[in-house]
């Protein structure tokens, strides 16, 4: 990929854990851009919409260091993503992917991070997932990770977080869901538009800000 991308903007969301109790993780927001006025709704607001990389139906990723184990958590996610997902490919590469994904191991508070890097002309051309191998000095299991990347995945697809609980998107993890349930799908297909719902035509911008669940 030889694409010189000028970078406008970046959007970070952070994922920090908060507590343990028995086990049981809190994961909550730190930082969410986006406050809806909707709130006696259901629903996920969108961020964005990949640019030209996403023309072709394939997104590549590929793995910054970690090992076999965390990293085939996160295959696992991906392939959820790519069994719920019609007309989008996730393909891991060996070079540098659309979405590069790094592994922390500092124990410290944030669990999962994502970076999308946006365009002058406000499409994502890059992103950086970033997941915690550890926090508070406890190891994440394989699944823990895989949810956490499930999760960031859908702010990849240009998702920010669902307004409520139960959801993929929800902004606390323990209090959401490992399923790409059909808002979550519909939130993905209408952030990019205008090649999962228009075939690829042409490049714009998303024209809901969000989806109703
Ligand atoms: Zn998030």
């Amino acid at each position: 990929m030889n694409i010189l991308v000028k970078l406008m903007s970046i959007s970070i969301i952070v994922l920090i854990v908060f507590t343990f109790l028995n086990n049981n993780i809190g994961i909550s927001i730190a930082k969410d851009k986006i406050k809806n006025s909707f709130v006696n709704k259901n629903l996920i607001p969108i961020c964005c919409t990949w640019g030209i990389e996403m023309k072709g139906g394939i997104l590549t990723y590929s793995f910054n260091g970690g090992d076999k184990k965390v990293e085939n958590a996160v295959i696992k996610a991906i392939d959820s993503w790519n069994k719920n997902l019609k007309g989008l490919e996730f393909k891991k590469t060996n070079s540098d992917g659309n979405i590069i994904i790094s592994f922390t191991n500092d124990g410290k508070k944030v669990a999962g991070k994502t970076v999308n890097s946006i365009d002058s002309n406000g499409f994502i051309r890059k992103s950086y997932v970033t997941l915690s191998k550890k926090s508070f000095n406890r190891q994440f299991s394989p699944a823990e990770i895989e949810l956490v990347a499930k999760h960031e995945f859908g702010h990849v697809l240009g998702l920010n977080h669902a307004n409520f609980n139960g959801n993929l998107m929800t902004s606390q993890v323990n209090k959401g869901s490992g399923t790409i349930s059909s808002c979550v799908i519909e939130a993905v297909k209408t952030a990019n538009e205008w090649k999962l719902k228009e075939g690829g035509v042409s490049i714009h911008k998303p024209t809901k800000s969000y989806v109703i669940c």
